[in-house]
Parts: structure tokens; sequence; C-alpha cells
């Protein structure tokens, strides 16, 4: 998203979510992950997190806090999240998803 002019959607501790007011790319900055959406793609994504069940999905290792796994548009690589990791980034897709339906809708 370089030469791009964002507007924040989502700011939040270790959580931003940006749209590029000219290409309408959609950055998602969680912790040290930084990942560009076109924004059909950050619904679907968004989509499929928040319908996830932490709990339906998590997986349990021994002694390990339970985490999920999601997969990323690159076959070899997967983010793991730890229950309050994935609910903050859930929290913060619901909320960017939630103004981007609204400016879609003013602007219709
Ligand atoms: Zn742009």
């Amino acid at each position: 998203m370089k030469n791009c002019n964002p507007r924040i959607l989502v700011e939040e501790k270790h959580l931003h979510v940006l749209q590029c007011k000219t290409c309408k790319r959609i950055g998602l900055s969680f912790h040290n992950i930084l990942i560009s959406f076109s924004p059909n793609g950050f619904y679907t994504f968004s989509k499929s997190v928040i319908a996830l069940d932490f709990d339906k999905v998590c997986i349990r290792q021994g002694n390990h806090t339970p985490f999920v796994i999601l997969n990323s548009c690159h076959e070899d690589i997967q983010f793991n999240f730890s229950k309050e990791e994935f609910f903050q980034l859930k929290s913060g897709l619901a909320k960017a998803q939630l103004l981007l339906d609204a400016v879609s809708i003013l602007n219709q």
C-alpha cells in the first residue's frame, strides 16, 4: 500500500485497520502481522473469522494455552492466535466491516 492515502477504520492497541481512499485496498495490522486485502478479500476474510467459534475450533495440546490457526492467502503461512488475541481480532474485524458497510450504504 505504498503511495496510498489511508483512512483509519479501526485503531486499537496492537490492531489497526486502514483503507486507502484511492485504490480502496485494506490494510490490517495486528501485532507483528501486516496483511493487505482487496475490499472483497477483506470481506471474505473478516466474515470467515467472525463466524468462527474459538472454543469449537481451537487446538488444545497438553498444558499449552489453546490456540486457533488461521490460513493466510499463502499456503505455507498460517497464523496462530490465543483466545484473547482471536477475540480482539474478531472484534476489530467486525468494527471495520460495519464501517465499510456503512460507507458503502452512504455511497449508494
Ligand atoms: Zn491505495
